[in-house]
């Protein structure tokens, strides 16, 4: 049996800096303490659980005001994926000092929903109920902004006249995405689309459905919560027709899904530290296998 690294695989530039500035807060003497994060600094639990060794406090919870009210003093983080400009607002109101790691992909789109809501449009935001980056992207302009899951929210679209355009939440599944777009284009020909799932999602997504045709079955390292994580193992089995499954961890691996495989191939969420996704390649390694060269 053979062992595919897939590349690219594993943390996003977004993620690497969130993580930097968080740690790079708990050490400065400067900045106020405790140090919160609002909300897991990215859907992982190993990688919120190493900031806990810096003294860092995560909040998790889906509603990102609630858990403002607990932080009393000190700092604020806020993550990766972004919250709303209400959220901000509330922590500087109270005297806390905040520090934003959103990721500039996210914040571009934030800047472009204020921009087109200023400037009358109707906006059609492909996102994910629930995530916290859609929260944060909507609270740009909630009269203005219609989140859609699916083809059918755009069939149920009651809009009137008017300019109309399109963004997404950076995390989506590219092939999901050009299919909730392509039915917009249809009842909305005038709309004017901006397709912002970010580059790290793209490239980790097109490096595992054409690397995981290559193999029998594919291993996608990630956190349950991590919406990338999961349309990774989506993509795999749609897209490239190949069996996958999500592991958090070496230790999820049920020895029996090797057996009669040839090629097994290694990818991993933008939000899994390189640790986890090694330990398992090494896993695979103590199976008597060979480790393909990644790709250049
Ligand atoms: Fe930024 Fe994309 Fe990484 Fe999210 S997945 S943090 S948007 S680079």
């Amino acid at each position: 049996m053979q062992v595919i690294k897939i590349s690219p695989r594993g943390y996003c530039y977004g993620v690497v800096d969130a993580i930097n500035l968080a740690k790079k807060a708990a050490q400065d003497p400067h900045v106020p303490k405790p140090v919160h994060i609002l909300g897991a600094i990215v859907h992982n639990r190993h990688a919120v659980a190493s900031l806990a060794d810096y003294g860092i406090i995560s909040l998790d919870g889906p509603d990102r005001e609630a858990l403002l009210d607990q932080v009393k003093e000190g700092t604020v983080i806020f993550t990766a994926h972004g919250v709303s400009p209400k959220v901000k607002r509330k922590a500087l109101d109270r005297g806390l000092y905040c520090i934003d790691a959103t990721c500039p992909d996210v914040t571009r789109t934030h800047a472009l929903v204020r921009e087109l809501a200023a400037r009358g449009y109707t906006i059609l935001y492909i996102g994910k109920r629930g995530h916290p980056e859609p929260e944060g992207v909507i609270g740009e302009a909630p009269e203005r902004v219609h989140l859609i899951e699916s083809e059918a929210d755009v069939d149920r679209l009651d809009i009137g006249e008017g300019p109309v355009a399109v963004t997404t939440q950076t995390t989506l599944s590219i092939w999901d995405t050009q299919r909730v777009i392509d039915c917009i284009r249809r009842r909305f020909p005038h709309a004017e689309i901006y397709n912002d799932l970010c580059l790290a999602t793209q490239q980790r997504q097109e490096a595992a459905v054409e690397q995981g045709r290559e193999a029998d079955l594919v291993l996608v390292v990630g956190d349950r919560r991590s919406n990338n994580s999961n349309r990774l193992v989506q993509v795999v089995q749609e897209i490239a027709g190949r069996p996958a499954r999500l592991i958090d961890s070496a230790a999820d691996i049920d020895p029996r899904w090797l057996s009669g495989v040839r090629r097994v191939a290694v990818t991993a969420g933008s939000s899994t530290p390189s640790e986890i996704t090694r330990e398992v390649v090494r896993y695979l390694e103590n199976q008597d296998v060979d480790v393909l060269a990644p790709r250049a």
